[in-house]
């Protein structure tokens, strides 16, 4: 079968909510993909940072095969002798004192909400049901019905309500906003430290900061959604970490397995996870013996390869290099470590074409709000190969139509 045959499959038996780029994909290996014709290409978006180990990385392929013909699902009823050993490591890297273990990042963002407000009921007395959290425009936090809800954009929601109640959304990175918003029963603050989906919006300096000064002042918690930011992203094991703040809740999800598996989780002191009792909250494979295994495997691997002092002096290079770049199309680069979003003008005709024009040459991106292209391989790229694709994404940016590059045939080096 060919890439139209695969296409016509999927569009014939499977749901419409994703609009792809037309390339099918049989094989991946660190940062490169190989397309159903035998096409190679750079993958420039690790499946928004959940590759950040790079595609099927030898080590964590070993640990999901080892654990999987040892043991693989015992549910929470019973014990497993994976977890506790997951526990401690991710424990020690991030020092906080609790794990708990679920499988999508929505799950975790939920769970982060239930701590929250349960929290806010046993611990701080808010009246019952009055809890609140605040949560800011242009978030990205998930699917579920709950977490929909509280977007700001538009097509998340429409069509999916009614919604749960208890969430208010302020602008993002404005202080006086945020004072303001704050009163007595705020539950917690969630945020994403940067916002990924929204476009790689960096909050100004000491905003973060900010969020945590409010926070204590009204006894609130301060919930940072490091699904995507997070473990090696923006160059510091968490995105926090820029402005040397500690949350109360930090959720994690997608690269806390390197892409083979769903494996997220929160992390807390005593005083947060201890709301939690036998029966408040579970989930059959949150804490599987996979999970922990290939959770456990893709930490060590983050530290023990480097991989987030390589997203800090490769992001650091290439956002200097991108930023003098001279293009008609191109209104602002920002961005932290190895995660870049590239801004163009409304004029340029929206990112995706720049986006098909790189597929044609090999390296395959994301937009991200029409505007924006988003630039984050796996955090195991080498300084050769992240020259390459800058070379292309300046050729595309630079060309005085993105049609035009896409004459050129598909070339990658290794
Ligand atoms: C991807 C993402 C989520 C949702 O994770 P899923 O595994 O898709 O449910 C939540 N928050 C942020 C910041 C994300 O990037």
């Amino acid at each position: 079968m060919k890439t139209a045959d695969f296409i016509a499959l999927e569009d014939r038996y499977g749901a419409h909510n994703y609009h792809p780029l037309d390339v099918v994909i049989d094989r991946g290996e660190g940062v490169w993909v190989w397309d159903v014709e035998g096409k190679k290409y750079m993958d420039l978006l690790a499946a928004y940072s959940a590759v950040n180990q790079g595609h099927c990385h030898p080590r964590l392929v070993k640990s999901l095969i080892e654990q999987s013909e040892r043991l693989t699902l015992t549910s929470r009823a019973f014990r497993n002798d994976a977890l506790g050993p997951f526990y401690k490591y991710l424990s020690e890297l991030t020092g906080f004192e609790k794990v708990l273990p679920m499988n999508t990042g929505a799950e975790a963002v939920e769970t982060a909400i239930k701590a929250a407000r349960k929290w806010a009921y046993t611990v701080k007395n808010t009246p019952r049901d009055q809890a609140e959290i605040l949560v800011f425009s242009n978030n990205f936090h998930g699917r579920t019905t709950t977490i929909v809800g509280f977007s700001s954009e538009e097509q998340y929601r429409e069509g999916f309500g009614p919604f749960t109640p208890g969430f208010r959304i302020i602008p993002y990175g404005d202080f006086d906003a945020i004072t303001e918003a704050m009163h007595a029963n705020v539950a917690g603050i969630l945020a994403e430290p940067i916002q990924g989906e929204g476009g790689i919006i960096v909050p100004p300096d000491g905003y973060l900061r900010h969020l945590r000064d409010l926070a204590d002042e009204h006894r609130s918690l301060l919930i940072f959604d490091e699904i995507q930011s997070g473990l090696g992203r923006t160059g510091k094991l968490f995105a926090y970490q820029h402005e040397e703040v500690r949350p109360d809740i930090v959720i994690l999800g997608k690269a806390l397995s390197g892409g083979l598996y769903p494996v997220s989780a929160i992390l807390a002191d005593d005083e947060v996870m201890g709301v939690f009792h036998p029966g408040d909250h579970g989930s059959t494979y949150g804490g599987n013996p996979v999970a922990a295994s290939v959770g456990m495997t893709a930490l060590k691997v983050l530290v023990e390869e480097e991989l987030i002092e390589n997203s800090r002096n490769l992001g650091e290079q290439a956002l200097s290099r991108l930023r003098q770049l001279d293009s008609p199309h191109v209104k602002e680069i920002r961005g932290r470590g190895l995660w870049i979003g590239v801004e163009l003008h409304p004029e340029a005709g929206g990112a995706r074409r720049f986006c098909e024009a790189l597929q044609h040459q090999g390296v395959l991106c994301k937009e991200t709000h029409d505007h924006v292209i988003r630039i984050a391989p796996p955090l195991v790229i080498q300084q050769a190969e992240l020259n390459w694709a800058l070379d292309r994404i300046e050729g595309v940016l630079g060309a005085d139509s993105a049609e035009a590059s896409k004459a050129e045939p598909a070339v990658a080096v290794a």
